[in-house]
């Protein structure tokens, strides 16, 4: 990059309109940064997986109308920006996670700058063209980057982001296409691009926030507020539609061994591992949440408790041969097996007429299945012993 950058530096020359464009492209951005400075703030020390800036908004622009040097320029200018203003002490390992996410982002724009300049005739196709060689080359190089930094726990998600990620880089560079058109044509129309903006960083915000507030950070399932509001809504609708639904307690069996033997860490990869299990063997309109400590709760929608025996029993199963590798409080890798559960089934209409009652029926089958020797489902209130 920096050879690729010294070259043009030499072969292609900056004339003074493309030092004007540099001007206000740069100054867009810092006015955009200051705007959104709080929201910036808060959405970095919020995320979770890798933090999407708003950079290519201003990236693409930058690689239809500026030499290459710019490009660099401007990502360097805007990265080290961010990076004082709005990211400092939001999150640790700053300056070399910065300097690779700079690197990642000037060489999208280097990327889509070969695609050529916005001249007359092609607008349309070479922005759009840009805008999918930054993307592509951005989500290359991040998903490298994520996999590199820890093969063992990278997924397709964590290394190339959700949907939503996904999304909401596509619709950032929408943006940059609006603003090349715009600073191409109408420069001093291009100030209308900031409201749109601190718009969509807002709205990203408030989504995460949401996503906090309702879901279990351990786990990633529903936390117990959230799961009893939407249990709820569905004995509502049963109640509405003469319907029923099944029920389930989930209480792993003398998790406090794992704790005092390998330490709390490896105790929450545990839960960590038996969640997936639960939420695998469910479908994806059950409500599953962590009830507390290692206690799972499901609601299965319009399924007869024999059903929600067979789903229960299935889930003992896959916790029962489950294999976590983990380490212990020293440090040393463990693997942990033979971890198992013992299930409460109810269900709505036959064991309550409230959630409260179907719980508490399903949680008298949790203690029976205890006192039955654990590992085990028990169905309420006959204690059909399915295990
Ligand atoms: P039983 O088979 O009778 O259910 O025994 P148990 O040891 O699973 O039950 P008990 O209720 O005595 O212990 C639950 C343990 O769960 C105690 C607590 O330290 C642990 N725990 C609760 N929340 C967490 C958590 O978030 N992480 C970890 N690692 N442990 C937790
Ligand atoms: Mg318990
Ligand atoms: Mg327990």
């Amino acid at each position: 990059m920096v050879v690729w950058t010294a070259a043009t530096v030499v072969v292609v020359p900056v004339t003074s309109g493309a030092l004007g464009m540099f001007a206000l492209i740069t100054g867009l951005a810092v006015a955009q940064t200051e705007i959104s400075r709080r929201i910036e703030r808060q959405r970095r020390s919020l995320s979770k997986g890798p933090h999407i800036s708003t950079t290519s908004v201003w990236l693409v622009p930058a690689s239809l109308l500026l030499p290459p040097q710019l490009v660099a320029a401007l990502g360097l200018v805007l990265y080290v920006y961010l990076a004082f203003r709005s990211w400092s002490g939001t999150r640790p390992g700053q300056p070399h996670r910065v300097a690779a996410n700079m690197t990642t982002a000037i060489l999208s724009g280097l990327a889509a700058n070969l695609v050529g300049p916005v001249g007359t005739g092609h607008t349309v196709a070479t922005v759009g063209a840009a805008a999918l060689v930054f993307f592509a080359v951005n989500t290359a190089l991040t998903g490298l980057g994520l996999y590199c930094a820890d093969p063992a726990k990278a997924t397709l998600a964590s290394c190339l982001g959700t949907m939503d990620d996904n999304l909401l880089e596509l619709a950032l560079l929408s943006v940059g296409g609006l603003l090349t058109m715009m600073l191409a044509d109408e420069p001093y129309l291009s100030v209308l691009v900031i409201l749109p903006l601190y718009i969509l960083q807002r709205s990203v915000l408030i989504k995460r926030l949401e996503e906090l507030a309702t879901t279990d950070q351990k786990t990633q399932l529903l936390n117990a507020v959230t799961w009893q509001d939407g249990a709820q809504r569905e004995i509502s609708r049963a109640q509405r539609e003469q319907g029923s639904f099944g029920a389930m307690m989930i209480d792993l069996d003398h998790f406090k061994r794992i704790n005092d033997t390998y330490g709390h860490l490896a105790g929450d990869d545990v839960l960590k591992a038996v969640a997936a299990v639960v939420k695998q063997e469910t479908r994806a309109h059950d409500l599953v949440g962590r009830f507390g400590g290692e206690e799972f709760v499901a609601l299965l929608p319009a399924t007869s408790k024999e059903d929600a025996i067979v789903t229960a029993e299935r889930i003992r199963q896959r916790v029962s041969e489950l294999i976590i590798s983990t380490t212990t409080n020293e440090g040393a890798a463990v693997d942990i097996e033979r971890q198992t559960a013992s299930i409460g089934v109810a269900a709505y209409p036959l064991d309550g007429s409230s959630i409260e009652e179907v719980m508490s029926s399903a949680d008298a089958a949790v203690y029976a299945a205890k006192h039955g020797g654990r590992n085990r489902v028990v169905g309420s209130p006959a204690l059909m012993a399915a295990a």
